[in-house]
């Protein structure tokens, strides 16, 4: 026994089993640990062989080769073990059906874990500690919480290994609450936690959203001394970026040690859903710099981070990655669709679109909002008819694609229709969002009342984006009645989008209500500090030159100022005129032109018209709405210089082209 135990060349291996049989020694104890050794020195197969040479097989051996097919990997093979050892009428040990339920928990079987969970109960070995771990782990597992606690509370003994299955079990289901209650209990009991029960606490928090609870798990770790490995500070790391902590998150990924690849793409992630796109660039261009493959994750991140900034390059690359090393498929595609159409090509979203052949509902949502985005809403409506002959239900974020694309294109009609059978039809309660489109919609077209009436209809308090939207039509349409009645319900709401204080000024200013106009303006002002200034980005070669709003800092600014002034008089020459009304500010009328032509999108489009080659497309991407002015003056400039300008705002695309508008001028 010893002596095979010793044994750690194929040589001596073969040498001692061969001693074994000849002097004829070989009882029970020594076969089990003679299958043992030939899984530890030579591999799964020749244990097979061993184990079937054996001739007495008693239920040791049969143990030592399921240890060996599950040390292997091989769940699937131990479990048909199993079933062979009783049919063999063996009577299996506590050992036997634990690693029956390790195997079913790898293979997650639950079926037939109950089946060897009922054959536990009949022996009695259900008050076995490592049996009694081992269903409490299968269950917990396979999402089985109830029965996984009903295990739980019947056992007499619990190790740590049952008490770490409970709290991880219970917050990978989502179920924080139960989770620190049973790490509450444990601490009741003097059970020492350890880090693997700490990530469960910590996923805890995530899901439950308490960043604070989270912190403190920090510092328990730190005065329990409980060893910190890269998988708890990974957690710690994913909690703080889900809830905008980048800062901490950033601290607390600089002071790892080693850091694995959900370490990286955590903060490539952070970075990118809380909006600080270039951040998400840098840190996925380290990431491989630091020798890791980016994984799903990270690259769905990273074409969030260019579809934000309209990094067309930038994304071209990142497809070319994706190729490479991911497969295609519904998620890294519908990542794909999404950054195509913000970077403004459409049709190559929609030939990827069509490359991807399991589109789920997110899939076709992404392809229909693009369309809307660009103005199509026949396009999108009629991918939307094709949606509803697949398996893909829409649900409530198509509809909001939907009718917000039916809103950019000023279908009316369809728009009405759609938003009726979606009640009716679909069975889908309207959102916020789904009521603000609608009202949008009437708004844009003048019906004014109507859309008054459907916001008085709703069943919970309207938001200031339904509002707004109705404001907005009494604006363009000059119903001063309505105007001012919307306007002072919009102030009260106290939006922190300066847009709308303007809007209402503007409304109450046709009214000629000076007094609320002088009212609104002190809370601008107060708000001034805060007011988000233009900003524009405009890609040229792969590389991204940023324009602020009178930005006369950079290098070519003199030659953009004459391209500019230039542009200016031939405009001026076919009938512009600058719509000073865009400028909110209190100066005179030469300064606010002046101000007008150094909003940051025509500062881009100019250093653009400098830089590229004669005929070639333009795309700018502005952090705000395009003014008015602007509009007129694009529309304008893309005549005069014959080029295609598509301008991505903060709502949507305008694709200017020979002096006209996608939008239609309704945006
Ligand atoms: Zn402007
Ligand atoms: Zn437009």
């Amino acid at each position: 026994m010893a002596l095979l135990k010793s044994c750690k060349t194929p040589e001596a291996l073969r040498q001692t089993h061969a001693h074994l049989l000849v002097t004829q020694s070989l009882d029970p104890v020594c076969e089990a640990q003679l299958v043992a050794s030939y899984a530890g020195v030579l591999g799964l197969a020749h244990a097979r062989q061993a184990f079937l040479s054996l001739p007495h097989k008693a239920l040791a051996s049969w143990n030592a080769l399921l240890v060996a097919c599950i040390g292997h990997g091989q769940a699937r093979e131990a479990l048909d073990l199993y079933a062979r050892a009783l049919a063999r009428s063996l009577r299996p040990d506590s050992s036997t059906y634990t690693l029956a339920l390790k195997a079913c928990t790898r293979l997650l079987a639950h079926e037939t874990g109950l089946m060897v969970h009922a054959r536990v109960a009949k022996c009695g070995h259900v008050r076995d500690v490592f049996v009694g771990s081992g269903l409490l782990n299968l269950y917990a597992k396979c999402s089985r919480l109830c029965e996984a606690r009903r295990v739980f509370d019947e056992m007499t003994k619990r190790d740590l290994v049952s008490w770490t299955s409970m709290v991880t079990g219970y917050s990978q289901n989502g179920f924080g609450n139960e989770a620190f209650a049973v790490f509450r209990e444990m601490e009741y009991e003097g059970v020492r936690a350890d880090s693997v029960v700490m990530v469960g606490l910590v996923q805890a928090c995530t899901n439950l959203g308490v960043v604070k609870l989270g912190s403190s798990i920090h510092g328990y770790v730190i005065r329990r001394d409980i060893k910190v490995d890269v998988v708890l500070e990974t957690s710690l790391v994913d909690l703080y970026v889900k809830f905008g902590f980048l800062e901490r998150a950033q601290r607390m990924f600089d002071r790892m040690d080693d850091r694995n690849l959900v370490s990286w793409s955590a903060m490539v992630s952070g970075y990118a859903q809380n909006g600080f796109a270039a951040d998400a660039i840098s840190f996925f261009i380290e990431m491989q710099e630091e020798g890791f493959s980016p994984d799903v994750v990270a690259l769905v991140s990273v074409l969030l981070a260019c579809s934000h900034l309209g990094l067309l390059h930038h994304g071209k690359s990142v497809h070319c990655f994706v190729m490479k090393t991911l497969e295609f498929d519904v998620v890294s595609g519908t990542a794909l669709v999404d950054m195509y159409a913000k970077c403004g090509s459409l049709g190559k979203a929609h030939v990827l679109f069509d490359q991807i052949s399991s589109r789920d509902a997110i899939a076709w949502n992404a392809m229909i909002s693009s369309y809307g985005m660009h103005g199509n809403g026949e396009a999108a409506l009629s991918l939307f008819t094709q949606m509803l002959e697949t398996p893909s239900k829409p649900d409530h974020a198509t509809f909001a694609s939907l009718l917000s694309a039916c809103s950019h294109a000023g279908l009316v009609e369809e728009g009405m229709i759609w938003f009726d059978r979606m009640v009716r039809e679909f069975h889908i309660s309207p959102y916020e969002k789904h009521y603000a489109c609608l009202v949008d919609l009437l708004a844009r077209a003048g019906q004014l009342e109507k859309a008054y009436n459907i916001i008085q209809s709703m069943e919970f308090e309207p938001g200031i984006s339904v509002w707004g939207a109705l404001l907005a039509g009494c604006r363009n349409y000059k119903e001063t009645k309505l105007g001012v009645l919307i306007a002072k319900i919009v102030c009260d709401l106290k939006p922190d989008d300066p847009g709308m204080y303007a809007l209402a000024s503007n409304v109450f200013a046709m009214a000629k209500r000076w007094e609320e106009v002088a009212e609104v303006r002190a809370i601008t002002k107060k708000m001034g500090m805060k007011k988000t200034p233009g900003y524009s980005v405009v890609e040229i070669k792969g590389k991204l030159h940023g324009f602020l709003v009178e930005d006369k800092t950079h290098p070519q600014y003199e030659m953009i100022k004459k391209e500019l002034g230039r542009l200016d008089s031939e405009m001026r020459a076919v009938g512009y005129m600058p719509d000073t009304a865009s400028v909110l500010h209190d100066v005179a009328e030469d300064v606010k032109e002046n101000m007008l032509c150094n909003h940051s999108e025509r500062l881009a489009i100019a250093f653009a018209l400098l830089n590229t080659c004669a005929g070639s497309r333009i795309r700018v991407t502005k952090n705000l709405r395009v003014c008015g002015d602007c509009h007129v003056a694009t529309k304008l400039i893309s005549k005069i210089v014959g080029r295609e300008i598509i301008v991505r705002d903060v709502k949507r695309f305008h694709h200017f082209k020979d002096g006209a508008c996608s939008c239609g001028d309704y945006w």
